[in-house]
């Protein structure tokens, strides 16, 4: 859920949210899906789990 790049099935939406999120600052980082523009907040801390490091998001970005 942490990647750079989150797909989210959304009953809204037409498409699969493609969620390009910022920079982390603070607790939380705003996403904007690369398709629609549409914006959500994600809590950073899941960014400190293990399973996705800093070099991995340099890549994504
Ligand atoms: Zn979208």
């Amino acid at each position: 859920m942490a990647n750079q790049t989150i797909q989210t099935p959304t009953a809204s939406a037409d498409h699969f949210h493609r969620w390009r999120i910022d920079e982390p600052n603070g607790p939380v980082s705003i996403g904007t899906c690369k398709v629609c523009g549409t914006t959500k907040q994600f809590k950073n801390w899941l960014s400190d789990m293990d399973f996705i490091t800093n070099e991995e998001h340099r890549i994504a970005a």
